[in-house]
């Protein structure tokens, strides 16, 4: 898939803005982050989001886990500061995961301060959940709550909220909202995975590694990305599990345009950050903070500032995913 990038003349115009003419603002959502260690989860905190999903894959090079004892510190932050934070879990979940899963949710039972919920990214993961937690669940994007009838299956499997599908466009996202039997949060910033490989890639082509050899580790010195036809990067991301993420080439970034997913009822809009330093994860909740509070203060001016410096900050390349396609003019 093409991917639109956040240039200038996308910038002067929103091209969302037909699309939601003549609707007024909604409840404010809550800014939401995904993010993959500790001092990500309290940068988050302290640059103003709202809710915080923890848990799950972690980059290698973070050095960091998931430990009880991690998990027990950000319980501890989050207490402290107010905030609610869910536990997620992996994308992919064999037996061992599911063991280790099982036994994680027990453990969070007999805790004094819980999360707020689980984040379930998997069918496994949420058949896991409920016989195992008493906790709220909540879906994650990877459940394709793509329309008003997996939705409604998903609510009666006893999900309290949804995400919108990655791949849905903002249109689809609109619909799923005015016709969902639950609250749905949609993703409008991050680096997202656009494939989880079990086969490790620089095992594979350094050192010829097959599936049936153990990963030789290659993968765990350095940083990776594939080059595709077009000659754009697109950087691999190597997990706990030696498991491979494929990013998408540009960051996805909504900044300019929040204003219009402000107005269709959404719950949450996320930041997904798991794959992103503790540094980085501050500058875009702080952000999309000041943004969002600009909107529901009525200073559009403000937000446009914003998000232009925001863009000329960035290192890394922005776009916009799948959430323009169906609007004509635009590629
Ligand atoms: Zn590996």
């Amino acid at each position: 898939m093409r991917e639109l990038t956040l240039d200038d003349r996308l910038m002067s115009k929103n091209p969302f803005a037909s699309q939601v003419e003549g609707s007024v603002l909604q409840p404010k959502p809550l800014l939401t982050v995904r993010v993959g260690d500790l001092e990500s989860l309290e940068a988050a905190v302290v640059a103003g989001a709202d809710r915080i999903y923890f848990g799950g894959e972690v980059p290698v090079d973070h050095q960091f886990d998931w430990s009880r004892a991690n998990i027990l510190k950000a319980l501890e932050f989050l207490n402290q500061a107010q905030k609610p934070g869910l536990l997620a879990t992996p994308r992919i979940m064999m037996a061992r995961e599911l063991a280790e899963y099982r036994l994680l949710f027990r453990w969070l039972e007999g805790l004094t301060t819980k999360p707020a919920g689980l984040l379930v990214s998997n069918l496994g993961a949420l058949e896991l959940a409920k016989a195992e937690s008493t906790l709220p669940l909540y879906g994650d994007y990877s459940l394709n709550a793509f329309n008003t009838k997996a939705i409604e299956l998903l609510r009666q499997e006893g999900l309290v909220q949804v995400t919108a599908h990655v791949e849905s466009s903002f249109s689809q996202v609109k619909e799923v909202v005015e016709t969902a039997s639950l609250p749905v949060e949609a993703i409008v910033h991050g680096s997202l995975t656009a494939m989880v490989m079990e086969h490790c890639l620089p095992a594979a082509l350094l050192e010829g590694c097959t599936q049936q050899d153990i990963c030789s580790a290659a993968c765990r010195n350095r940083r990776y990305a594939l080059k595709d036809i077009r000659g754009q990067r697109r950087e691999i991301i190597i997990d706990q599990y030696c498991r491979n993420h494929l990013l998408l080439a540009n960051e996805l970034c909504l900044l300019p345009f929040l204003d219009s997913f402000c107005r269709v009822g959404l719950a949450g809009l996320r930041l997904e950050m798991q794959f992103l330093n503790a540094q980085q994860v501050a500058e875009v909740v702080q952000g999309y903070r000041r943004a969002l509070d600009a909107i529901y203060a009525g200073d559009n001016q403000r937000v446009s500032e914003l998000a232009r410096d925001f863009s000329q900050k960035s290192k890394r390349p922005l776009g916009l995913g799948a959430y323009p396609r169906g609007i004509t003019g635009l590629r």
